[in-house]
């Protein structure tokens, strides 16, 4: 291929929310570049953006590239996003390039000369009805699993002005959910601290829906539950990952709290906000996860009700210091642990979607069904609703009556009232 061919690109996507606002700003800065977004197959650069937090991540990786090898159209294959040292050099030979994320306006292709723009000075080109804001990259925390200090590297928030006038720029453009991201957004401190910033959001003219992600228990303070408390637009949703409800087995992860400490946490927020959804994180198998270790997970979960979760079997990654650790649950009791969690999730979430059958809900439409003639959306405590409605609602509200309930959705129909 010449150099002069570059005319389309396409990025695939692995991971997170954060991974999908960075690739959002590739496809801003190529299409400023005159660049057109095209299906892989028929573009002349794809540019996969990965996610190293699990093992079986970076394999689905290697095997997209073997794929992308066998298009005739032969696109210039660039691999870049959350990588660990390991597994860059594993996918080196395979693809053309493996480049850094935040220099992408210095990548070395011949349609660019090396701007050395800041990352987030990259204009957006936004894929979906949210519009997703990155409040900060990297983290401090170290928990013993986690690699994303070693792939993002440490903690920074960007300052509060430059996010308010993202979020002001995308209500602009209507934009009817704002969902701020971060590692750990608790932290936050871009002159002003994460209670602030949201207060500050909360104030901008408009009619929309203001999440965030994640928050860390350690530093998830009264100030923030009476903020979601006092702020309309703050969603009745807190995604707070617990990860173990044992407390040796917390220590290990390197997450300073103690199972009694969530379970405080959690009490002091449904105080405040008692219709509050709540979600969490688990990790099933840690290194010296023993049975009763375990239990002690399963009690805790049971106990509060969640209305979400992502559970996750241990995947050790090098680089970590839990790699270190010796691994003592075998990956068949991985799987029965993490089906005892899903058991007791299937229960605690049909439970707390009861409650909305016959009730009419604010609904932002997300996308379409594969069901045809129908839709998605999201309720404001993130809980998903099918119902039948045409496309062009997608990133609109709607008003639903719940006509039914399982433990992973609700469904609806559209309420005129
Ligand atoms: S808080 Fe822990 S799990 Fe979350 S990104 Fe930081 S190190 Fe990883």
């Amino acid at each position: 291929m010449t150099n002069n061919l570059f005319t389309s690109y396409s990025i695939i996507t692995y991971g997170c929310q954060m991974n999908i606002n960075d690739s959002e700003r590739i496809a801003g800065f190529f299409d400023e570049k005159g660049l057109k977004e095209a299906p892989a197959e028929k573009s002349d650069i794809v540019v996969i953006n990965s996610c190293s937090i699990r093992q079986s991540a970076v394999d689905r990786i290697e095997g997209k590239i073997r794929k992308l090898r066998k298009i005739k159209n032969k696109p210039l294959i660039i691999v870049t996003g959350c990588l660990l040292e390991k597994d860059r050099k594993k996918l080196s030979p395979l693809a053309d390039h493996v480049l850094p994320i935040t220099l992408v306006s210095s990548w070395p292709l011949p349609f660019l000369k090396k701007e050395n723009i800041p990352f987030f000075n990259l204009s957006l080109k936004r894929s979906g009805p949210t519009a997703y804001v990155s409040i900060m990259t990297g983290c401090n925390n170290f928990c013993s699993y986690c690699v994303v200090p070693y792939t993002k590297g440490r903690e920074f928030s960007r300052p509060a002005t430059e996010v308010i006038k993202e979020v002001k720029e995308a209500i602009k453009k209507g934009y009817r959910e704002v969902w701020l991201l971060g590692q750990n957004v608790n932290s936050y401190n871009g002159g002003v601290d994460f209670s602030k910033l949201l207060k500050e959001i909360n104030k901008i003219h408009g009619n929309f829906w203001l999440r965030f992600t994640t928050s860390h228990p350690k530093d998830f303070s009264d100030n923030i539950i009476f903020t979601i408390k006092d702020c309309k637009k703050v969603t009745n949703y807190l995604h707070l990952p617990v990860q173990s409800g044992d407390n040796a087995i917390l220590e290990k992860m390197n997450r300073p709290y103690t199972a009694q400490d969530y379970r405080e946490t959690v009490k002091r927020v449904r105080r405040e906000i008692p219709d509050i959804a709540l979600s969490t994180d688990i990790i099933v198998g840690f290194p010296g996860e023993t049975e009763k270790k375990f239990r002690n997970t399963a009690t805790l979960f049971s106990e509060i009700q969640f209305d979400m979760a992502y559970i996750a079997r241990y995947s050790s990654r090098s680089q970590t210091a839990a790699s270190e650790m010796e691994e003592t649950v075998s990956e068949e009791e991985k799987r029965r642990r993490e089906k005892i969690l899903v058991e007791i999730l299937k229960e605690s979430s049909l439970e707390k979607n009861k409650p909305y059958k016959g009730k009419k809900l604010r609904v932002l439409v997300t996308k379409e069904s594969k069901k045809k003639g129908f839709l998605f959306g999201k309720t404001e405590g993130y809980k998903t609703v099918l119902f039948e409605g045409s496309k062009e609602l997608i990133g609109k509200f709607i008003k639903a009556e719940i006509t039914d309930y399982s433990s992973w959705g609700l469904k609806g129909k559209i309420s005129r009232k």
